[in-house]
């Protein structure tokens, strides 16, 4: 849809074309359910956006023939989870040992998935995408919504439809107009994102790394032709470490990981990181008359296992299983959107608890040590046994309820 009508009429409107909208569109439009997905943006290209993909979102993308295409977007296969501090070189999680099809977490630029999918999805009669289409105003009749009101290039348009759903990520318009409130936690930690080129001659493994200091710790993210690191830093100390220098920063990654020492000077400017504020929550009701949040817009996730993306997609295979007959039929109600909530709402709980566990007892702890940080006892148990290593692993790959596309 080039140039939109001023006002549109379809079944579903999606606002947002991240992981959740995307998948929920294209699953729609396969169904038969008229589609309209409203991009904010120009384009996909976000700097620092996630990009690990676990066997659960490959298996989904599996069942609709894009899997081997989409594998060979991966920067990077990730087989382990691996944790370092001066005393301790364990492993915790072996995605590597998985009994699945796809035994690793693909490192995918989020970018490329997404062109890839809107690409498909282009071929589906009943998909519609509006790039730079800004969502400012739900269309309420009778107190049900119905729709949307959008600007694209200065001008106003509008879009009726009988859902809408909140794709919109962890700054949800639609929830804010719709007035839901978020539940917030802010986990203690903030991470500053950056990038470092691979030092010529390291002996690298496919693995994220996570290297523990005194009071400091990275996350090591091997995607292929460069490496992603998130330096971990309490909540709100980044203004601090600014003021530090950017060669105090150097150092401290040196200390943390000194095969980055040949390659940590080319981040020489504060420009080239960027901080990420960590929040997580998720709201009591996902949903109103007429009106459904799916994705980081009903649960924002801590970026603990990297695993948003693919509860993103969980939720919009859900979404499209419980809700395209009953759309098709036009006889969705209220209860419908309930049961969306009721399937998805144990699993996001599960790893949000499970996160926050993490984020107490691992992070929180290292962080506020001027000691060497030694990994909890559990942990130290778990890195001994295989089994558990590769149960761990499933369950950042699986989760709780794994969906699989119905009505193929
Ligand atoms: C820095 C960072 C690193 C992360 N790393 C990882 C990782 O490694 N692995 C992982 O699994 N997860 C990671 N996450 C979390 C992950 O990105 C999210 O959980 C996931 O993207 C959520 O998908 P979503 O589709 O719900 O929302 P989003 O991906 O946030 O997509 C929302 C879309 O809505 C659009 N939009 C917003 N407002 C409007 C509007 N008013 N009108 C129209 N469009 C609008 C936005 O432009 C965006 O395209 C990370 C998050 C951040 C911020």
């Amino acid at each position: 849809m080039s140039a939109p009508e001023l006002s549109t009429k379809t079944q579903v409107c999606i606002i947002g074309a991240g992981p959740a909208g995307v998948i929920a569109a294209y699953l729609f439009s396969l169904r038969g359910v008229p589609v309209v997905l409203l991009e904010g943006e120009n384009n996909f290209d976000r700097e620092f956006r996630g990009d690990t993909f676990h066997a659960s979102s490959l298996e989904v993308l599996d069942q609709l023939g894009f899997a081997d295409d989409v594998v060979k977007l991966c920067n990077s296969k990730v087989g382990q989870l691996n944790f370092k501090t001066s005393e301790y070189s364990i492993q915790v999680a072996d995605f590597a040992g998985m009994k699945s099809k796809f035994p690793f977490v693909g490192i995918i630029p989020q970018v490329k998935f997404l062109n890839y999918m809107v690409r498909k999805a282009g071929a589906l009669p009943d998909f519609n995408i509006i790039m730079r289409a800004k969502v400012k105003e739900l269309k309420q009749v009778n107190g049900k919504n119905s729709g949307v009101k959008y600007k694209k290039d200065g001008e106003e348009f509008e879009v009726d439809s009988l859902l809408t759903i909140g794709a919109d990520g962890r700054g949800s318009t639609a929830r804010r107009l719709a007035n839901i409130k978020l539940g917030k936690t802010s986990p203690p930690m903030d991470v500053l994102w950056f990038r470092v080129a691979i030092p010529k001659d390291a002996e690298l493994q496919e693995s994220v790394d996570i290297r523990v200091g005194s009071g400091s710790m990275v996350v090591m993210v091997n995607r292929g032709d460069y490496i992603q690191c998130g330096y971990i830093i309490m909540k709100g100390s980044y203004k601090e470490l600014r003021n530090e220098g950017i060669e105090h920063f150097q150092n401290e990654i040196i200390s943390l990981a000194p095969e980055l020492s040949s390659t940590i000077f080319g981040v020489s400017d504060w420009k080239q990181c960027a901080i990420l504020s960590v929040v997580t929550g998720s709201v009591e009701k996902w949903y109103q008359e007429g009106l459904l949040l799916i994705g980081d817009a009903a649960h924002i996730m801590s970026p603990v296992g990297g695993v948003g993306i693919n509860y993103a997609i969980q939720d919009a295979v859900a979404t499209v299983n419980i809700l395209a007959d009953a759309i098709k039929e036009e006889r969705l109600s209220t209860d419908d959107l309930a049961k969306v909530q009721s399937r998805r709402e144990p699993a996001v709980k599960f790893i949000q608890g499970f996160q926050l566990f993490a984020q107490k007892r691992i992070i929180s702890s290292a962080l506020k040590s001027d000691k060497p940080f030694s990994p909890p006892l559990p942990l130290r148990i778990v890195s001994k046994i295989s089994f558990m290593r590769k149960r761990i692993a499933k369950f950042l790959a699986y989760g709780k309820c794994p969906e699989r596309v119905e009505g193929l």
